[in-house]
């Protein structure tokens, strides 16, 4: 693993961007690369990339099953990997740490497996306006099978949480709060153990939703409060295909099984199954074997800049992105305006014209960005948007990279005739 050598090294930008080979590519503008959509999906350092080479080349069978070096190899860097996620979210253990394919796969775990024994049809479950399409969806399937109801708390017009209406919800006991850290539609950084501190006090089992969050600042689950943790590893460096569900021990052990199959059983019979131990129970069939190295890698490469440090440079970025696009004639910027409320994602509209223009001519001057309702479509329509562009930031982005996005919404308005 290479977190040694990464040791101490400070966000740049321009010079972490060395450690990313798609930086190398030539865009059809002829400019370097401008990738303003890691929330959507990081890129990946050089670290991970070959971490997943060397899975394949050298360490590759199948997991828990052989007997054989190889296999043992391979069963050792997986579960290697997954004491690398506990460490890096502060897990009492890596029991508590279930692999997944993705945030969206984890939070259908819990809302099948923990909702459907726990939720019944004069139960609640409250949401928030601010959610991820992944953290909406399985909540009303949910209800619509239990005959549960589902309520949302509201956001203010400037795009946060609104903390009253919070309370007033959690005084009707819900069963289950599924609320984000971070909005990936609008930035809104949520004040998130002050959430879930409520919602534990009310008696309700908290969910969070932190794809945004682990990979942009730090997060340790034993001081945040919740009962559940979801994220993604495409976000955060690492491959596509891997994602975590942390869980509570004593709620996972109580839980039944999401997929059943191979792997997470201990003893089947013609007639019937026990289930593994978790966080077995829950992994069925082959997993993402060298994905999880991969994740791992990204972990290493993280930390050896760090958490603080990863925030800092994107709070930095923000605040810069928030001042030049805020003073241009015709952008409007959507969601909080103090830094601290604010994660490296700037979602904005240029009047008069649709987002997927903005991103049209934005790529032909090798600005990648991402328009469209980010998955977050009730949200849109509570800001009277069908869409935004978003840029969001990570640690290989600059100064420069905010100048560049600058120049391209001053171009668009010239094509549009709106400057
Ligand atoms: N929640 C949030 C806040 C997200 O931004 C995303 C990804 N855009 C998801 C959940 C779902 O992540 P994935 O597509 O990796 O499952």
């Amino acid at each position: 693993m290479v977190g040694l050598q990464h040791r101490s090294r400070a966000v740049t930008g321009a010079a972490l961007r060395a450690d990313f080979p798609v930086f190398e590519r030539p865009t059809a503008s002829g400019r370097r690369l401008v990738y303003l959509d890691s929330a959507a999906s990081a890129q990946k350092p050089r670290a991970v990339i070959e971490a997943l080479a060397q899975t394949y080349a050298h360490h590759y069978a199948n997991v828990h099953r052989g007997i054989y070096e190889l296999s043992v190899d391979a069963d050792a860097r997986y579960e290697g990997a997954r004491r690398s996620v506990a460490a890096f979210i502060g897990a009492d253990s890596p029991r508590e740490i279930v692999f997944v394919r993705n945030a969206t796969e984890a939070i259908n775990l819990v809302a099948f497996s923990f909702g459907r024994s726990n939720v019944g049809r004069d139960d609640l479950v409250v949401t928030t306006e601010l959610e991820h399409h992944a953290n909406l969806v399985p909540w009303q399937q949910l209800c619509a099978a239990t005959g549960a109801t589902l309520a949302h708390v509201r956001s203010t017009d400037d795009g946060k949480l609104d903390l009253d209406d919070l309370r007033s919800h959690l005084e009707r006991g819900p069963k289950i709060l599924a609320v984000s850290h971070v909005s990936n539609a609008l930035g809104t950084i949520n004040p998130i153990a002050e959430v879930t501190g409520l919602g534990r006090a009310a008696g309700a089992t908290v969910v969070v939703d932190a794809a945004q969050s682990v990979p942009h600042m730090p997060l340790n689950v034993a001081e945040l409060g919740a009962d559940f943790v979801a994220f993604s590893g495409h976000k955060m460096l690492g491959p596509s295909g891997i994602g975590v569900l942390w869980g509570r021990r004593a709620l996972l052990d109580a839980m039944p099984p999401f997929l059943t199959g191979g792997s997470m059983i201990r003893r089947v019979t013609l007639d019937g199954a026990e289930w593994n131990e978790v966080p077995w129970k829950f992994e069925a069939g082959t997993p993402a074997i060298a994905e999880a190295t991969g994740l791992a890698a990204a972990i290493d490469y993280l930390e050896g800049i760090g958490m603080d440090g990863v925030r800092a440079h994107e709070r930095e970025l923000f605040i810069a992105a928030w001042s030049r696009l805020g003073n241009m004639p015709g952008v409007r910027l959507l969601g909080p305006d103090d830094p601290d409320e604010h994660a490296g994602v700037i979602s904005f509209v240029l009047d008069g014209i649709h987002p997927h223009d903005v991103a049209t001519i934005l790529d032909r001057e090798g600005v990648a960005v991402r328009a469209g309702h980010h998955c977050a479509q009730p949200l849109m329509d509570r800001h009277g948007v069908p869409a935004t562009t978003r840029a969001s930031f990570y640690l290989y982005n600059d100064h420069d990279d905010i100048e560049r996005l600058a120049d391209a919404i001053v171009a668009t308005q010239r094509v549009f005739g709106t400057a």
